[in-house]
């Protein structure tokens, strides 16, 4: 069975817990380096980033993730694991610990705060023609890539992309590594999910 980790040191977890066994696959709550033992992916949730990565440093995690995502552990950051896994972000929090796996460039935060939340019907070709209804809660948006990122949608919406100053930028693939800036989580449409448990299958990685 396809076993897939998820972070459990902050924010909505659980949710995506529920969603990775609706769909016929093993979740795990990732806590301690142990628990990275036998995983095919891992999904890093969203929540705050920076309490997530002072959380991954007290708990001596950060190491160990950036080693297995480096040796192959297909992942999947939704929102602030998102941030966490970008190479670099234009506010971080001065010493906020990164990943650093994926070759982009976020802003955390770029629609502003809690009040500017939103729920919108976003393109994304790779999961089929249908628009993905899509919840964005404190979002960042991913201003730059690097040449191996793939871009999978960006925002369609004028008052939107003016909001974050022109970037529209809201899901990647870079290889066996994917990022959103928004929570396929908290909705029942399990795409997303899918198209990352294929991406773990395929890859057969089983990091030991
Ligand atoms: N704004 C949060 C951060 O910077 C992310 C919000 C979220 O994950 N919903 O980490």
């Amino acid at each position: 069975m396809t076993r897939i980790g998820v972070l459990a040191l902050q924010g909505d977890f659980r949710e995506h817990m529920r969603a990775v066994e609706r769909l016929g696959a093993e979740a795990r709550a990732v806590r301690l380096p142990k628990d990275l033992a036998g995983l095919d992916g891992l999904i890093i949730p969203g929540g705050e980033s920076t309490v997530m990565g002072k959380l991954m440093v007290e708990y001596q995690l950060d190491q160990p993730l950036r080693d297995a995502i480096h040796a192959g552990l297909p992942t999947w950051g939704t929102c602030a694991g998102l941030i966490l896994l970008a190479r670099e972000t234009d506010n971080a929090l001065l010493g906020q610990p990164l990943l650093a796996a994926m070759d982009i460039r976020v802003c955390r935060n770029a629609f502003g705060g809690q009040r500017e939340s939103f729920e919108t019907e976003l393109d994304v070709p790779a999961l089929g023609e249908e628009p993905l209804h899509t919840v964005f809660i404190r979002g960042p948006i991913v201003e730059s890539v690097g040449p191996g990122v793939e871009v999978l949608a960006r925002l369609n919406s004028p008052r939107l992309i003016a909001a974050t100053g022109g970037f529209d930028i809201v899901a990647v693939r870079q290889g066996t590594l994917l990022g959103t800036a928004f929570h396929p989580e908290v909705t029942d449409d399990l795409r997303f999910h899918e198209y990352f448990l294929a991406i773990a299958r395929e890859a057969g990685v089983g990091v030991s």
